[in-house]
C-alpha cells in the first residue's frame, strides 16, 4: 500500500461548499454573515440550547478571549493541565500570567484531582492569592474527572475553563464536553474531529458573554458611528466562508463520532492481545470519548526505549503516520519555570503513548494494514 495513511485527515460531509457557494453568492465573503449565525447556532443546538456560542478563528483564540473574561492579568495564576497540546497554556503567557502544571492521572489521562486540590492550598500558601481559574482538558477527546474537578473548583470558588478542543461530541455523565465550566474552547483545526481549516469557538453562559467575546474579537469597537476604542482588542473572528465549511462539518459530525469510536474499538480488538500493549479507554460508563485519537500505551516494562523509539521509523516507512502523545508542558523548555505539581504520571503516558491514525474516513482495509504492521513490529 503507498498511499499514505495519516492520523487525522480533515474529511469533507459534502455540504461544505454549497454553503461556500451561498456566502460568495450573496457577496458575503468579508468576515461575518449567514454561515457565522447558521454555524453558531448548530453548535449550540449540538452541544446545548442553552450555551450561546462565539465563533473564532482559533481555539488558541478562544482560551485567550476565555481568560480576559476571567480577569486574569499579569502576575496571576491558572492552573493548567500539564499533559496538553501548547495552545493550552500559551495564551495564559500572552497575558503576563503564570501557568501552575498539574499532572494527569492514570485513568483518563487529565488533570488529577487530588493534585488539583493539593496545587490549589499550595498556591494560596505560597502567594496569599487563589489561582484565577482551573483549564482541565479532555485529552485525545477522553473526558476528565469533571465531577470532581467541578466540586474542587466551587469549594475555592474558581471558575474553569474546558478545554474541549480536542472533545466535541464527548460526554461525561450523558452531559456534553463544553457544558462543564464558565467557559468551553472548541478548535475546528485542519486534523480535529471536524473543522473549518482553521477555525475554534468560544461556549459562553449567556448572551451578555457571548456578547463580550464578539467584542474582543472584532478589535474592541465600541458603539459609535466612528472608530472609537477604550480597551484593547483582537481580530479573531471566524470567516463567513470558513464558517460555510463549518456548517457542512457539522452535518456529518454525529457520523464521525461513530466512526471514530468504531475504529477505537477495531484497534483494541485486534491489538490488546500484543503483550505490555493497553489503550486510553473509558475507565466506566460515565465516560464516552468521541475518540478523536486512538492512542496506544507501550509498557516500558516489557519493551526498552529502543524498541518503542523504533515504533514510529518503523511505521514511518510503512508510510503510516503516528504521533507520540503531547509532550508534557513541565518538560518543555519554554515553560520550565511554571510551578508543577505531580509525579511521572504525564511523563510516562508521552514516553509509552503513541497516537495511531484515527480518520473518520479510514476504512477498515486501511485499518487491518496499519494493524497487520503493528503487530508484525511486536513479532520481530
Ligand atoms: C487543537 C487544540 C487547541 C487549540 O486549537 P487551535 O484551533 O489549533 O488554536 C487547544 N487545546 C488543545 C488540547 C488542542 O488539541
Amino acid at each position: 500500500m503507498n498511499k499514505k495513511i495519516y492520523l487525522s485527515l480533515a474529511t469533507m460531509g459534502g455540504n461544505e461548499l454549497k454553503y461556500i457557494h451561498e456566502a460568495f453568492d450573496s457577496n458575503w465573503v468579508a468576515p461575518l454573515g449567514p454561515n457565522v449565525d447558521a454555524f453558531e447556532e448548530d453548535l449550540e443546538k449540538f452541544l446545548n440550547e442553552e450555551k450561546c456560542v462565539a465563533a473564532l478563528s482559533s481555539g488558541t483564540a478562544a482560551i485567550h478571549l476565555a481568560l480576559i473574561q476571567l480577569g486574569v492579568n499579569i502576575g496571576d495564576e491558572v492552573i493548567c493541565q500539564s499533559l496538553t497540546f501548547s495552545a493550552t497554556v500559551n495564551p495564559v503567557k500572552y497575558l503576563g500570567a503564570m501557568p501552575v502544571l498539574i499532572d494527569s492521572e492514570p485513568y483518563t489521562w487529565n488533570m488529577d484531582p487530588l493534585l488539583l486540590e493539593e496545587a490549589i492550598k499550595d498556591r494560596i500558601d505560597k502567594t496569599g492569592k487563589k489561582p484565577k481559574a482551573i483549564i482541565p482538558v479532555h485529552l485525545y477527546g477522553m473526558p476528565a474527572q469533571m465531577d470532581k474537578i467541578l466540586s474542587i473548583a466551587k469549594e475555592y470558588e474558581i471558575p474553569v475553563l474546558e478545554d474541549a478542543a480536542e472533545a466535541l461530541g464527548s460526554e461525561f455523565n450523558k452531559i456534553k464536553c463544553g457544558n462543564f465550566g464558565s467557559f468551553a474552547c472548541l478548535s475546528f483545526n485542519g486534523n480535529k474531529i471536524i473543522t473549518t481549516s482553521g477555525g475554534g469557538a468560544l461556549v459562553c453562559n449567556d448572551k451578555e458573554a457571548k456578547k463580550k467575546t464578539i467584542f474582543f474579537a472584532t478589535q474592541a469597537r465600541e458603539n459609535a458611528r466612528h472608530y472609537q476604542h477604550e480597551t484593547v482588542g483582537y481580530n479573531y473572528r471566524l470567516s463567513n466562508i470558513c464558517a460555510g465549511i463549518g456548517r457542512g462539518q457539522m452535518e456529518v459530525l454525529p457520523k464521525f463520532i461513530k466512526r471514530r469510536r468504531e475504529i477505537h474499538q477495531y484497534y483494541i480488538n485486534k491489538l490488546s492481545k500484543i503483550p505490555g500493549v493497553t489503550f486510553q479507554t473509558e475507565m466506566d460508563e460515565r465516560f464516552h470519548s468521541n475518540y478523536w485519537l486512538t492512542v496506544m500505551q507501550i509498557d516500558s516494562n516489557s519493551y526498552d526505549r529502543d524498541k518503542i523509539d523504533r515504533l514510529y521509523s518503523f511505521m514511518d516507512e510503512q508510510n503510516i503516520e503516528c504521533r507520540p502523545v503531547w509532550k508534557p508542558m513541565h518538560l518543555q523548555p519554554v515553560f520550565k519555570s511554571c510551578p508543577f505539581y505531580g509525579s511521572n504520571v504525564s511523563e510516562k503516558l508521552f514516553n509509552e503513548g503513541i497516537c495511531l491514525p484515527s480518520g473518520s474516513n479510514l476504512t477498515n482495509e486501511e485499518l487491518d494494514y496499519i494493524i497487520s504492521k503493528i503487530k508484525n513490529f511486536f513479532l520481530e
